[in-house]
Parts: C-alpha cells; sequence; structure tokens
C-alpha cells in the first residue's frame, strides 16, 4: 500500500487480498494447502513461489500473509513472518540467525519465557550469552566484542517498565556488526518506531496488544525483506512454527481498531499513573509517562506515549497487594497485558514466581508490587474501583 497513507488508514486496508467474491472483511482461507492446475504448474511452484503464490500453509497461507504485510506496514519494515505465539517469534528469530560459538549480549530484565530461550536453549547449543543491566551503557560497552553476533533486549522492561536507551545500545553494537533483536510487546507498535531507533529485527507478541481483545496466541518478526525470506522462513518453515489462518484473521480484526485501543489505553494509564503518584498508601507508582519515572528522558525522545501498563508498590507487602486485588471490582486479576479489558497481575506470586528473591530483588520486583495493564474503560470507573480498593488495604 502507498507509503504515503497514515496510520490509522493502513491498520484498516494494508494488505487485503480479495478473492474472487470481493468480500468487504478479509476472507479466511482456512486451508493446510493448495490445489495447482497442471503438474507443470505445482513443479514451477516448489522451484519458485510468486509473491502470491502459496504450497502449504506451514510456509505461507494468503491470510496471514495479509496480516504480516498489515504489520510490516505499521512497523515500517520490508517484511514479516507470523508465528503461532510470540514465544514463537522470539525463539524463531534468534535460532534462526545464531550457531555455535555465537556469542549474544542481552538485557536481563527479560520476560520469563525470553530468559529461557536464552539462558537454557541456546546455551545448550552452544551460543554463549552475556546478561547485563539494560539501562546501564558501561554495561552494554563492556559486554559486547567484536565477535557479538547479536543482542536482545526488551525495550521496556516488566514489570518494572525501565526504558533501554535503544540508539545508544544500538550504536554499540552496530559498530561491531552485531544484529539489534528487540522484543518490542510493551512499548507497543503503535507507540514506537523500534527501526527507526536502530533495531534490526523486532519482534511482537501479538497476544497482547494486536489482539488485544484475550482471543488467540500469536506472534511476529519483523525485519529486511534479505532477513525474514534468507534466514527466518527457511528455519520456520521447516520447524513448524506457522501461524493459523485463522488466528492471522483475528489477528486482522485487531489491528484495525490497535491504534484506537493502544491510544485509549495509553490515556487511561497516565490518568491512573498521577492519581497512584499522590495516593498515601501508594509507596511508588511507575510510569515511564510521570516525570518521576527514572528514565522519563529516555522514553520521552523514544516513545510517543507513556504505554499501557502501569506499576506500584503497596507498602504492607503481598498481604497489602492481595487484599487490593481481592477488593477490584472492573479490574480483573490475570496475567496477560495490552487486553481492553484492565488486568491487574501480583508478579512476585505468578509471572515472577519462577526466579528466586535474590533474582526478584535484583530486579526491582518487591512483595509489594502490582502491574496494572490498563484497558478501555471509562478513566473515572477505573480510578474509582483503584479509591475504593486501596481502601481496603
Ligand atoms: C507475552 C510476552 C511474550 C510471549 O508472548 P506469547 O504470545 O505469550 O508467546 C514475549 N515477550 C514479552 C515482553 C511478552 O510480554
Amino acid at each position: 500500500m502507498s507509503d504515503k497513507w497514515k496510520t490509522r488508514t493502513r491498520l484498516v486496508h494494508e494488505g487485503v487480498r480479495r478473492s474472487q467474491y470481493g468480500e468487504v472483511s478479509e476472507p479466511i482461507i482456512l486451508t493446510q494447502g493448495f490445489v495447482y492446475e497442471t503438474a507443470e504448474q505445482a513443479a514451477a511452484r516448489f522451484e519458485a513461489a510468486g509473491e502470491d503464490e502459496f504450497i502449504y500453509a506451514r510456509y505461507g497461507n494468503p491470510t496471514v500473509r495479509m496480516f504480516e504485510e498489515r504489520i510490516a506496514g505499521l512497523e515500517g519494515t520490508e517484511d514479516a513472518f507470523a508465528t503461532a505465539s510470540g514465544m514463537a517469534a522470539v525463539h524463531a528469530a534468534l535460532a534462526s540467525m545464531l550457531r555455535a560459538g555465537d556469542h549474544v549480549v542481552s538485557a536481563r530484565a527479560l520476560f520469563g519465557s525470553c530468559l529461557y530461550i536464552l539462558e537454557e536453549v541456546l546455551t545448550r547449543f552452544g551460543v554463549e550469552v552475556t546478561f547485563v543491566d539494560g539501562t546501564d551503557l558501561d554495561a552494554w560497552a563492556g559486554a559486547i566484542r567484536a565477535d557479538t553476533k547479536a543482542v536482545f533486549l526488551e525495550s521496556m522492561s516488566n514489570p518494572t517498565l525501565e526504558v533501554i536507551d535503544l540508539p545508544a545500545v544500538a550504536d554499540l553494537a552496530h559498530k561491531v556488526g552485531a544484529t539489534v533483536v528487540v522484543d518490542n510487546v510493551f512499548s507497543t507498535p503503535v507507540f514506537s518506531r523500534a527501526v527507526d531507533l536502530g533495531a534490526d529485527v523486532v519482534v511482537y507478541s501479538a497476544t497482547k496488544h494486536i489482539d488485544g481483545q484475550g482471543r488467540v496466541l500469536g506472534g511476529v518478526i519483523l525485519g529486511t525483506k534479505e532477513f525474514i525470506r534468507k534466514t527466518v522462513e527457511p528455519f520456520a518453515k521447516h520447524t513448524g512454527c506457522a501461524m493459523s489462518p485463522f488466528t492471522a484473521w483475528v489477528l486482522l480484526k485487531g489491528l484495525e481498531t490497535l491504534d484506537l485501543r493502544v491510544r485509549a489505553q495509553a490515556e487511561n494509564a497516565i490518568r491512573v499513573a498521577e492519581f497512584l503518584e499522590g495516593h498515601p498508601k501508594v509507596v511508588r507508582a511507575i510510569y515511564p509517562g510521570l516525570k518521576s519515572h527514572p528514565h522519563h528522558a529516555v522514553a520521552a525522545r523514544q516513545l510517543e506515549k507513556g504505554g499501557t501498563v502501569v506499576s506500584f508498590d503497596l507498602s504492607g507487602g503481598q498481604a497489602a497487594a492481595f487484599r487490593f486485588l481481592n477488593a477490584l471490582e472492573i479490574i480483573i486479576i490475570s496475567n496477560n497485558l495490552g487486553d481492553a479489558k484492565s488486568i491487574i497481575t501480583h508478579p512476585a506470586t505468578t509471572t515472577h514466581q519462577r526466579l528466586t528473591p535474590d533474582q526478584r530483588a535484583t530486579l526491582g520486583i518487591t512483595e509489594g508490587m502490582v502491574r496494572l495493564s490498563l484497558g478501555i474503560e471509562d478513566a473515572d470507573d477505573l480510578i474509582g474501583d483503584i479509591a475504593q480498593a486501596l481502601e481496603a488495604v
């Protein structure tokens, strides 16, 4: 689609492939394979499939292709490969490019499963991984070596919402020719253009904001045509992390309203963060859009808004946090984020339970910390719900 259209237009129209029926809504081509008119056509397609020619759903599918083109248009990358989940995207992005003996530098504050891939899986195949405090540029400079093949980071960490200076880390990495891989979930594709900031490869869990309505698991890897087609595609199509066409259709519908939803969520987030910051029962409110956030300046440079998640610390530890969660009437207790429904999590006992108390302390995850993913509900209702639940603490 033409570059002259703005984001909201592209999110509705980009990548559409209509069948002979001229349907309005994108068709779900729920098929595993494709019929060839002749044996010659089959042979030609296996030799070199054209842009709009498909062979087998593990390799590609028209509905999945629509999703890939639409998200690539939003992110501003040449190409994209859709996967069955966010973790499949992280794994395929890294495993497709790395081999035994390669060196990787990664931020330490990672989503638990990302940490597992870097710490447990890649190392088992002979990849050497060095972990650093992602917000410490000297640590990155000290860890990146002449032979470093890739750096990996989450642009905004979970649940402490530290913001990594992506252009600075990318500069250090590019000096030695390393590939910068960014898990950009918390920044959202709406508020950050990670490739403009120096990322070479961007991965998303589409389960979060892109679906944003709690329905499906999905993921996507974005990058240059060269990287996606020469490195990712051969790995992905032979190892089987393909996205289902049904999932792609749900996510195409999610993309249509992504910009509207995420902006409404961010407006709720700043309102709630400002309310929490002044509250006597809240020790610390963490939101990159607040001036008090330690990386507010970095966040302001690289994110259009502060994101859709607010974390905060309640005095009184786990008992206070549990009382607060249990007293909420609108906000639901769950562990997803980026949803239209506001969702609250107690990281120490759920998403980060696997870590030792020491590891949690290093990451700044206290017993009284809660993570709130803001939905699209009315801000006054949400603040009212939080206020009444804080009374119970
Ligand atoms: C949720 C999440 C993932 C994993 O995505 P799934 O779709 O659940 O596989 C990876 N990274 C981050 C930062 C996430 O929040």
